[in-house]
């Protein structure tokens, strides 16, 4: 049985002091929330501001983006070791970060060993884009994503992992892919390419959530998909709805 986890993605949202004004002000409501992972990520300068606030709740931090080096001349980028003093988890690969930032999945596949070498919990986002969704290339892409992300893992370290299938279409835009749609290619795409790579039992225990336009009044369907463990939600994660989302996933 997987325990469900929902991350809230503040992008490039709140300074520190916002950061944790709002981590004060919603933290207490998710903590009473059984049955479910949270997290929070906040932009980076936020970070050690929202764990000070979330510390002693069961409430986590990932941080949005880090480099695979442990140090160096990288100007501004930051190493595992700087944000495991924070941070549970790390997002990896937002489409944000490879659209804008020009990431690939070689470097994708550096930072998930990179993190977990840290024991970090690495969030690893795979999804299409609309020209791609329409072409009918999303399975071949998507799996392609998934491949080379985790390619040289062990089933331990895969097990580890928590993916977030986000169609890029549905980031941000409010139009969000149906329940079904999404079940559809998390199980039979995301999760059927880790059972390919690792087996059954390995990818049994991933979990794998759903994320674009998720919100409080949309988290209930994916939640019914027997593949959706959950969501990375970025745009209802800013306002204290983000509790009800929460409260209606589980
Ligand atoms: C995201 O930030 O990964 C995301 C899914 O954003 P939104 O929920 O706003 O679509």
């Amino acid at each position: 049985m997987r325990t469900p986890i929902i991350a809230g993605n503040w992008k490039m949202n709140k300074t520190p002091a916002e950061a944790e004004t709002f981590a004060n002000e919603i933290k207490d409501a998710l903590n009473a929330i059984e049955g479910v992972d949270i997290a929070f990520c906040p932009p980076a300068i936020a970070i050690p501001a929202v764990a000070a606030a979330v510390a002693g709740t069961k409430i986590g931090v990932g941080a949005q983006n880090m480099y695979f080096e442990e140090k160096g001349a990288y100007t501004g980028e930051l190493a595992p070791n700087m944000i495991t003093p924070f941070c549970q988890y790390v997002i990896l690969g937002h489409s944000e970060r490879r659209g804008y930032f020009g990431e690939t999945d070689e470097g994708v596949n550096k930072k998930i060993k990179a993190a977990l070498a840290h024991g970090l919990t690495p969030i690893v986002c795979v999804g299409e884009s609309l020209e791609q969704n329409e072409a009918g290339e999303t399975h071949a892409f998507v799996s392609g994503q998934v491949k080379a992300a985790f390619d040289g893992l062990t089933a331990a370290q895969m097990a580890q992992c928590v993916i977030a299938y986000e169609p890029i279409w549905a980031i941000g835009t409010g139009k969000s892919a149906t329940a079904e749609q999404a079940g559809e290619i998390i199980g039979k795409t995301v999760r059927g390419t880790v059972v390919a790579m690792f087996g059954d039992e390995t990818a049994q225990a991933v979990r794998i959530q759903y994320g674009g336009s998720a919100n409080e009044k949309n988290i209930a369907e994916y939640m019914k998909q027997p593949d959706i463990d959950g969501a990375l939600v970025g745009g209802a994660s800013l306002k204290p709805v983000f509790i009800e989302l929460v409260q209606n996933a589980i």
